[in-house]
């Protein structure tokens, strides 16, 4: 949290000429036109370093939570320029997708033509912002010569194996009137983009192969310590590997059917009580009896339209059926009935489980509610053999009740019924994953064609890599009725079989948006390439991407497909990175305050408020609730970048956003503490204009100070003054050193941005020439990543040599650093008895020897040594006689 008492007083501003508006434009344009932002050629014996931030989707307008994003990354890039690395800081547009096809159908327009117009105008927002962005390397997924480039990958991935069409139970969004990937589709069973509730669908789909790497998906997340955990347990449980045996239940007979089910816990085998089959398993309508066929009938009916996470929820109970059917428990004989129920997905493992009511909490509630028998194989440690305490027991125990097996370990059990079973033909040691193919079909227009040809007689040709891009046809009527647009563009839909020439005609389907966003980092590593999607000479030198920045939203979604996609393109041979993204930060919410009605949950904007010091509802009076939320337009609680930098200018607006929380936290808005950072920046501007007009008012006073001339050595005779600024210099450098690597600190270094300001302030006068030009350099130097436009007007005012922000981070000097002696202070049996002078820097041991050898410890323990010694480094010894 801030703490606002840190915020220094500013005194009053009237001599303030410090105009952010007018020296923020004339640099901005400044830098463009001297283009210091580009990026360094590849070739330069510099260490590369890509900060990147995840790229926006083009609705128009830059909103306070994309400033905290890219001010962040920013600030990154300056610190490493200024640390001799070359940056590469690039931006685009995640520019396909529903809401420009929305929008063209609710105005008319072209979504090309809107998107274009959105990009231009969020390319100016971001302008103000001084982001140190190299603009050539811009891309716009939306474009033809992009996404040329993703039809070019999307060949290499089919070619590869890795992409397929195949028939399958959807997520369809009837809203967007599209189909969904699973990761689009939250808990509640709503689509992540228009929270309409999932339907299932059956549809001819295409997918992407991510299954083929779960493992290396899961494994690798172990070497990406510069992640959040978060982000890295998100991932694990979404691909969510699990280890267990398949096992076969007979169904007995003359003509035996063999039902395979997987789970976690073989170990469980002899409490199977019955056995699951998913509704519309293929084995259910040959198993199920003659009397049970109508009840059959009428449960798929009342289940159809319920979406796979409705079915599987934890909080909703679970509803099944025998259909009058029995297997054989292969571990003991036993005939167990044959159910059918919600919670088991014919599409999910092998669409049918076991029941284990006394050992697993889903089994036991399913068992209790339909009265199925609860037979118990694990003894609860510490327990009688039979627990009775009405639940399901899912911890280890000892095995009993399991013929052979009893007296194991349910662990040890686990291996041993498996192999027993492997032995006799009804058991296989498996694992089993959570994760899905990614479904990347959809059924709308604003995307990237599939680049496929369907064929009469050859089936699904790719288009040849010559003939891409596949593009999109333009102008076209978008009713929003009447399935993809495309399907009724005749012209654009005949085509030739590459293959045999007769004719054919083009997929339909456009791509998941994120299948764009799952390789645009390569793209800038090469961006004007024509010949390939990038070369993998250039895509090596910079990848992986050193500092991701991006919002937590994309945990799963964006990051994991990302990945996939990474270690596709390696395996195909075009890049020799395993992982996109060595260290990613994902920053927090900017949330403002909110008044919401609790009787109507309305929010009602801030001006509307009557009487802010009990605010009330302008319409009926009622009480309002205070919160801090998310800033959202129907919240009413939203702040326009564009009126902070006009008010304040974008080296306030940066400064108040690094400086009100560390950067993975939730930051709330306060206009006070925005008030704060511009007065700061007008106490610097203060100061360093004192020193630069004329260091005194008085004409025989010390001259202006200049960076351009040659100094006099510094002298070894240093003042008091001189030894106290100059260690507070270097700890400055020293601790905005430290909070900008690793786990970075943006508020702290400020706070010592702001110390150091303090520790200047009224001193610069008294300083010789070689200290002041020292700290002055200094000051500014730790400014410029957070306050590029005021620093570079600083180095101006002070004569520096070309811009600040190609000048060197300085280092701290250890000497600087010395305090030379410090009190100790010495107390015997927790009495103060004296002090003494000692180094600062002494370690324990000598301040103990010192603090013994001393005429206070002489005095007091009389020549015996001490039974305990306390030492509190830089405060105090206490002898314990
Ligand atoms: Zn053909």
């Amino acid at each position: 949290m801030t703490d606002s008492s840190s915020i220094p007083n500013p005194g009053s501003a009237d001599t303030s000429r410090y105009d952010p508006l007018e020296l923020e434009g004339r640099w901005q344009t400044l830098w463009r036109q001297k283009g210091i932002d580009r990026t360094p050629q590849s070739s330069s014996t510099q260490k590369p370093f890509y900060a990147l931030s995840m790229f926006p989707y083009p609705s128009g307008s830059l909103h306070m939570g994309h400033v905290r994003n890219y001010v962040i990354t920013d600030v990154i890039a300056r610190v490493q320029r200024m640390r001799g690395d070359a940056v590469l800081h690039p931006m685009g547009w995640d520019a396909f997708g529903l809401p420009a096809e929305n929008a063209a159908i609710e105005r008319n327009i072209d979504p090309g033509l809107w998107t274009d117009r959105n990009i231009e105008q969020m390319r100016a927002q971001l302008g103000r912002l001084g982001l140190s962005i190299d603009w050539s390397r811009e891309q716009a997924t939306c474009h033809s010569d992009y996404y040329r480039w993703t039809q070019w990958l999307f060949l290499e991935l089919f070619e590869g194996g890795l992409a397929y069409q195949q028939d399958a139970t959807v997520n369809w969004d009837p809203i967007d009137k599209t189909v969904l990937a699973n990761e689009q589709v939250d808990a509640e069973g709503r689509s992540w983009r228009s929270g309409a509730l999932v339907e299932q669908r059956q549809l001819r789909q295409w997918f992407l192969r991510i299954t083929d790497y779960a493992d290396a998906l899961l494994d690798d997340l172990d070497r990406l310590d510069g992640w959040p955990e978060r982000v890295r347990t998100m991932q694990a449980n979404w691909i969510g590997r699990s280890r267990g045996a398949e096992i076969d239940f007979s169904t007995g007979g003359d003509q035996p059917q063999t039902i395979t089910v997987f789970t976690t816990r073989p170990d469980t085998l002899f409490g199977a009580s019955y056995l699951v089959l998913a509704p519309d398993h293929q084995l259910v309508d040959q198993l199920c009896s003659l009397e049970h066929q109508d009840q059959v009938t009428a449960f798929r009916d009342l289940i159809a339209d319920l979406s796979t996470q409705e079915r599987t929820s934890d909080d909703r109970p679970k509803r099944g059926i025998p259909i009058g059917a029995e297997v054989i428990n292969p571990a003991n004989g036993e005939p167990i009935p044959v159910w059918i129920a919600d919670y088991v997905l014919a599409d999910y493992g092998t669409g049918a489980v076991m029941g284990v009511p006394a050992h697993d909490e889903r089994d036991f509630l399913f068992a209790r509610r339909h009265e199925l028998p609860v037979r118990q194989v694990i003894q609860v440690p510490g327990t009688d053999e039979h627990n009775s305490d009405g639940q399901a027991w899912t911890g280890p125990g000892v095995m009993i009740h399991s013929g052979p097996f009893d007296g194991l370990t349910n662990e040890e059990a686990k291996q041993t019924i498996t192999a027993t079973g492997a032995e006799a033909g009804w058991a296989r040691a498996k694992v089993q994953y959570r994760l899905r193919d990614w479904l990347i079909s959809r059924q709308r227009y604003w995307g990237c064609p599939i680049p496929i040809i369907h064929c009469s007689s050859c089936g699904a040709v790719p288009v040849p890599r010559e003939d891409l891009p596949v593009e999109l046809p333009r102008n076209i009527d978008l009713s929003g009725k009447g399935g993809s647009p495309l399907l009724q563009q005749e012209d654009w839909l005949q085509s030739f079989c590459p293959n045999c020439g007769n004719s054919a005609r083009r997929e339909t389907d456009t791509m998941d948006t994120f299948m764009c966003s799952s390789w645009y980092f390569l793209r800038f590593a090469d961006p004007n390439n024509t010949e390939l999607p990038f070369a993998a000479e250039a895509a090596n030198h910079w990848l992986p991407v050193q500092q991701y920045v991006g919002g937590i939203e994309h945990a799963i979604l964006h990051l994991l497909y990302a990945r996939f996609f990474t270690k596709a393109l390696r395996d195909r041979g075009l890049v020799d990175v395993d992982e996109p993204f060595e260290r990613l930060l994902t920053q927090g919410m900017v949330q403002s305050i909110t008044y919401r009605n609790p009787a109507t949950g309305r929010y009602v904007a801030p001006d509307h408020v009557v009487d802010p010091g009990d605010p009330r509802d302008p319409d009926s009076g009622e009480s309002l609730e205070v919160l801090f939320e998310k800033m959202s337009k129907s919240k009413h609680n939203g702040v326009d970048p564009a009126a902070v930098i006009d008010r304040y200018g974008a080296d306030t607006a940066r400064m108040f956003i690094l400086f009100k929380a560390p950067p993975e936290k939730d930051l709330e808005w306060d206009d006070a503490d925005v008030e704060g950072q511009f007065r700061f920046l007008q106490r610097l501007w203060r100061l360093v204009d004192g020193v630069t007009s004329a260091r005194s008012q008085s004409p025989s006073g010390p001259a202006p100070l200049r960076l351009d001339q040659q100094l006099p050595e510094r002298p070894a005779d240093l003042s008091e003054t001189e030894t106290t600024v100059r260690r507070a210099v270097h700890t400055a450098i020293q601790a905005v050193s430290e909070d900008l690597s690793g786990e970075l600190q943006f508020n702290t270094a400020i706070s010592e941005l702001m110390k150091l300001s303090n520790a200047l302030s009224g001193n610069l006068d008294d300083l010789r020439e070689p200290i002041a030009c020292e700290a002055i350099s200094v000051l500014v130097r730790l400014l410029a990543p957070f306050a590029p436009h005021l620093a570079e007007e600083f180095w101006l005012q002070l004569q520096g040599d070309g811009s600040i922000h190609q000048q060197p981070w300085p280092s701290h000097d250890p000497e600087a650093l010395v305090l030379d002696t410090i009190e100790l202070v010495i107390q015997v049996k927790g009495k103060l008895r004296g002090t003494i002078q000692v180094p600062a820097d002494a370690d324990k041991h000598t301040l103990e020897q010192l603090a013994l050898a001393s005429e206070v410890a002489e005095k007091w323990l009389e020549g015996k040594a001490p039974r305990r010694v306390i030492v509190v480094p830089g405060k105090l010894v206490n002898l314990v006689p």
